[in-house]
This record gives structure tokens, sequence and C-alpha cells, in this order.
């Protein structure tokens, strides 16, 4: 493995502080290095400083001069669903007409077309979509993302997308952390969906038998094959219940697994109490969640993610109560939601833009929700997050001089290029054309 010296980043932003999540005031510390270089060997940070004082012991390295750019820790993505078939561009169109949610799903739309599309896909096909993904967030900059299954409902079809989770982190640069979702929604047939199980092979299949299918076969096999790390449940009116969804994250727990929640997302149902209550690693989207919600994740220490790309993408503006979350001391995660329905994009900078237009929230708040905050919720923040000695060098040379450049311009990509374990893995931007 070769050794490198960064110099001469404009800002140097580390990230650098204390070894907890970042809350309330230290949210809006950077640890920004003006002139400052990095000293990588074996793909981990040697020495953080000024570039004269890397240059000083910068010997028997490959020099890379960062031309006066910004230099981030890789985005970690916290929540996204990575591994699935096809679109939803008519989805998207019915409802730039105006069409409801309803309409969309009579129409033969909704998620149940991403399931029907998922299961028909083989493995090679669901590995090749995904590898462009991948190549997307890499584009913006992002080089580890949480990625949840989801849309296969059944063992086999659940085990398929996890398995290609598997084979991405073999074969991509970006680094994917698994979770579990088979609660992500009841399947339209339940029976198809447990037939498999002989002993479900009877009549009167209901939601609650699905349930069990996710306890029963899913979680143990998934276990057993470590192919996941977290569990997460959609806990809402329609698809699981509080009690339903308490019942499968205990159980996930049991067989090991940490926990994350698709929390009052739709309605405030009390899922964020209930992640307080499960001790949940994350509780996510939280839209609708009040104070009480607030007051409880507090006491629990759940972080909480927020995804203000579906507001956006939903065409809706009842984004997530962010101020309040960061002045009451949560440590705020920001994520993509990277989904074909409700959250179409795989940019971190773009929710950077959304989080200081939408939800008041800083733009050093934001770069610190979705890097070293994000990795504590990936139970990664020993390793990533942060651009300090001892960590991998897993970071992003933008084209720009000053950090909130990176909220500010939207709908551009600013990334010159991506280094993880130190390998410069993509280059794009001005070199390229010379400027
Ligand atoms: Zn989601």
């Amino acid at each position: 493995m070769t050794s490198i010296a960064i110099l001469h980043a404009s800002q140097l932003v580390t990230l650098a502080g204390p070894k907890r999540p970042r809350v309330g005031s230290e949210l809006s510390d950077l640890g920004i290095i003006q002139d400052g270089g990095m000293l990588i060997r074996e793909g981990k940070i040697e020495i953080v400083g000024s570039t004269e004082e890397v240059a000083k012991n910068a010997r028997d390295v490959e020099i890379i001069d960062a031309g006066g750019r910004v230099v981030l820790p890789g985005f970690v993505d916290g929540h996204t669903h990575l591994v699935f078939a096809g679109n939803r561009l008519d989805d998207f169109e019915r409802r730039a007409r105006g069409e409801t949610y309803e309409q969309i799903a009579n129409a033969g739309g909704g998620i149940w077309s991403t399931v029907e599309k998922t299961r028909a896909a083989t493995s090679e096909e669901l590995f090749k979509q995904a590898q462009i993904h991948a190549e997307w967030f890499l584009r913006c900059g992002t080089t580890t993302i949480e990625a949840k299954s989801g849309y296969g409902l059944t063992v086999e079809d659940e085990l398929k997308i996890l398995g290609v989770m598997q084979r991405l982190n073999e074969e991509t640069p970006l680094e994917i952390v698994p979770t579990f979702l088979g609660a992500h929604t009841v399947p339209r047939d339940v029976a198809q969906a447990i037939l498999p199980a002989s002993r479900y092979s009877q009549t009167g299949l209901s939601a609650s038998r699905y349930v069990d299918l996710v306890i029963d076969e899913m979680l143990p096999r998934i276990a057993k094959e470590k192919l996941a790390e977290f569990c997460d449940v959609f806990c809402e009116f329609g698809y699981f219940s509080l009690e339903q969804s308490r019942t499968i994250l205990t159980a996930a727990r049991k067989r090991g697994l940490g926990l994350r929640i698709h929390a009052d997302q739709l309605s405030n149902s009390g899922a964020a109490q209930l992640a307080a209550e499960l001790n949940a690693t994350t509780a996510d989207h939280l839209e609708k969640t009040d104070e009480q919600g607030i007051v409880a994740m507090k006491s629990a220490g759940v972080q909480p993610v927020l995804l203000p790309g579906s507001v956006y993408a939903l065409g809706s503006t009842a984004y997530p109560r962010a101020r309040e979350m960061v002045d009451a001391g949560l440590a705020v995660v920001l994520a993509t939601d990277f989904n074909p329905g409700s959250s179409p994009t795989p940019s971190m900078p773009m929710i950077l833009s959304i989080a200081c237009t939408h939800m008041k929230m800083s733009p050093a708040e934001a770069i610190t929700a979705s890097t070293i905050n994000s990795a504590y919720s990936l139970n990664r923040s020993g390793k990533i997050g942060s651009l300090e000695r001892g960590k991998l060098a897993n970071f992003s040379i933008f084209d720009c001089e000053d950090y909130r450049e990176l909220a500010y311009w939207f709908g551009i990509p600013q990334t010159h290029s991506v280094y993880v374990k130190g390998e410069r893995v993509r280059l794009w931007g001005a070199q390229a054309t010379g400027l």
C-alpha cells in the first residue's frame, strides 16, 4: 500500500473532537485546518496538520497537491435503500400531475411495483443496477453507506438482496453497512411470501403471520449467515404497528442485531418513544415527531436520522424539527434515504442544501450530521467520519475553497476526487479539463 501526503487543502475539515457523537454547539465545530495536509501510511492517517508540518515529515511518499481545494472526510450516509430493480418514473410523473398516493398505487405503482420487479430480477441483474447506484454515491463524495433490504419480502428474495450488498462490499470501493428491513411493508401476497415454510401453508393467512415469518424464518437465517448488522422496521399505521415493531425488533436484538426504526414519517405514532424504550441506535424520518418524542430520544441516547430528501421529493414542506432536536441535545444525523419511490437522490451535498434551506441547520451542523455523527450511528466512529490520526484515510477533495459551498451551490457535483483507505478510487473535476 502506497504512502501519500495531501498538501495545500484550503480547508482540511477534520471533524476532530470528543470521542462521542456531537451535540448542541459541538455540531458547529468542524476542526478546520487552513492550508492543511495529511500524511497517510498503510491506508491510515498518520499526521494531520498544516501543510508545513506535514511536508516536513513527507519523505518517500507520493505528494498530492490539493491545490487550494476543500478536503472532507468521506460522507457517511446512514439511511439508504440501495438495492432494487427498475425505477418509479411513472409514479414521479403521476405525482407531478397531482395524483394521490392511492391513485398511483391503483395504477400499479407504489412500493409494491418495486417489490415485484425486485423479486423478478436475478441477483446478477440487481448487482449490475446497484453497482451503478454505488458509483453515484462515490460521485457525490460518499464513501460509506448504510443499506437496507426490504424489496424482497420473502426469505429467498431478502437473502438475495443482502447477498448483493455483500458482493458490492467486495467489488466496489464503497463500504456498505447492511440492514435487514424485512418489515418494510406487509406483502400483498402474504400467502406467497410464507408458503415456502410448510407450517404456514394453511388458510387464514394474515399480516401477523408475516411478522412470524420475519421472526421465525428470516431473522435466524440472516443472523446465522451474518448478512446484516442492523434490523429496521417501518413502524406506521397500515404497515407495522407499534406492537408488531416491538416484537420484531426485540427478536432482532436477541439475534445480536442493532436496531433502527422508520419512525413517525406519516403520522405521530409513538415510534420515536418506542425507539427510546428499546434503546435503538437510531430513529429515522421523524417528520411528525413531537416534543415528547424528542424528550424520549434524548433520555435514551437515540440518534435521530433526518431524511429531508424524501420530504422534498414528495413535494411536501413538513420537514422534521431539526432545530429543536439540535437544541434539545440530540446527536442529529442527516442521510439521503436513497430509494426509487420517495427520495431518488444519492447526493449528500443536495441533502446539505435542503437541510440548510428548509430545516435551518447551518452548513457546519449539516456536515457534522453527515460525517462523524453518522459514523457513530453505524458503530464505525473508531474508523471513519473524521480525519484524525489512526483512522482510515477515507476522504474527498472538492472543487471549492470553502466548505459552505457544498451546501450553497446546489445541483452541481463539486467532487474532484475520492480516496478510500489512502487510495484514489475516483478522479473527476477541474483537473481533467486543466482548469
Ligand atoms: Zn427509508
